[in-house]
């Protein structure tokens, strides 16, 4: 039995790092009594300050990750990494700690990624088979103050914002004419009111109070989707050029994908997609599958009741 555990999550994004919580949290329930401590990035590692699990969250610079995982192995006897940028398996192998360093292998097409991780650790004996799904802890007082900054009501929250533009939906504005009040956004892009800035734990409160209201939040693909629906808010997620089998959301979260034909979508390598990088869809001026997600379909499934 591992004393001391180390979870490296450094591959970069807010939603990496909410897809590796089912192993977080598995890995604390299958070793109750170890330390568990995740290597990771700000501004998401705020995201683990609170939880309950965690013993401890380490923090990488960015640019500075090898010698922070260097440093994080020498007080570790199992180590699970999600990722295999910065030469992360070599240095775990060198160090000599036991532990899963590749997660990538052989990965399904239609196997949700996090699903994927979950499988491999129960198969290397590390984890029960059951999952969890990602979920953030938040404390009262966060979720309370939260409160007060949404408007009255059931609000619906956009998140128009994504952090590539082949991901960017661009029918937010038809959108909110099909929404009943109270529409509000995290951030430009909408013609909604935007919500006040916070910082992410904020945020992550927010999407907790609309789910304690029993409110919707619509977004992308991207990491503040992921965050509202580990934050327990009911998420409806836009997916387009990734493919939601492998990048959708748990329920009750909703999943909908533009163009699931689209012959030119890699779900296993979504960086080598001809679009990925430039937002240069060979089918059309804009992303083709964001465009055939119509705003009458997102609004059916934001107002849908499970
Ligand atoms: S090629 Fe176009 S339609 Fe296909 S996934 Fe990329 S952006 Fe979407």
């Amino acid at each position: 039995m591992p004393d001391r555990i180390l979870v490296v999550e450094l591959l970069g994004g807010l939603g990496d790092l909410v897809m590796a919580l089912p192993v977080v949290h598995g890995l604390a329930a299958r070793f109750p009594r170890a330390e568990l401590r995740v290597l990771t990035h700000d501004p998401g590692a705020a995201l683990l300050d609170s939880d309950p699990t965690v013993t401890e969250v380490l923090r990488a610079a960015r640019g500075a990750e090898p010698e922070a995982v260097a440093a994080a192995l020498d007080d570790t006897d199992l180590v699970v990494s999600t990722t295999r940028l910065h030469g992360i398996p070599e240095l775990v192998a060198e160090h000599g700690t036991p532990g899963v360093t590749d997660l990538w292998r052989s990965p399904p097409p239609d196997e949700p990624v996090s699903r994927r991780y979950v499988r491999i650790l129960a198969a290397e004996g590390l984890l029960a088979r059951w999952y969890r799904p990602p979920r953030l802890h938040l404390t009262a007082a966060e979720v309370a103050a939260a409160d007060a900054a949404l408007p009255s009501g059931v609000p619906t929250v956009l998140v128009p914002g994504a952090g590539m533009s082949v991901k960017v939906w661009p029918h937010w504005a038809a959108l909110c004419g099909l929404l009943d009040a109270p529409v509000v956004a995290v951030g430009p892009g909408t013609p909604a009111p935007e919500l006040p800035p916070t910082d992410l734990r904020g945020l992550a409160a927010r999407f907790a109070a609309v789910g304690c209201r029993g409110g919707t939040v619509i977004g992308g693909d991207t990491g503040p989707t992921r965050v509202a629906a580990a934050a327990g808010a009911r998420t409806v997620g836009l997916f387009g050029p990734t493919l939601a089998d492998r990048y959708g959301l748990d329920i009750p979260g909703v999943s909908l994908q533009g163009l699931p034909g689209c012959p030119h979508r890699l779900p296993t390598a979504i960086t080598e997609q001809v679009c990925w990088w430039e937002a240069r869809c060979p089918l059309a001026p804009l992303p083709a599958c964001l465009v055939d997600l119509s705003p009458a379909a997102v609004a059916a499934a934001a107002t849908r009741r499970p």
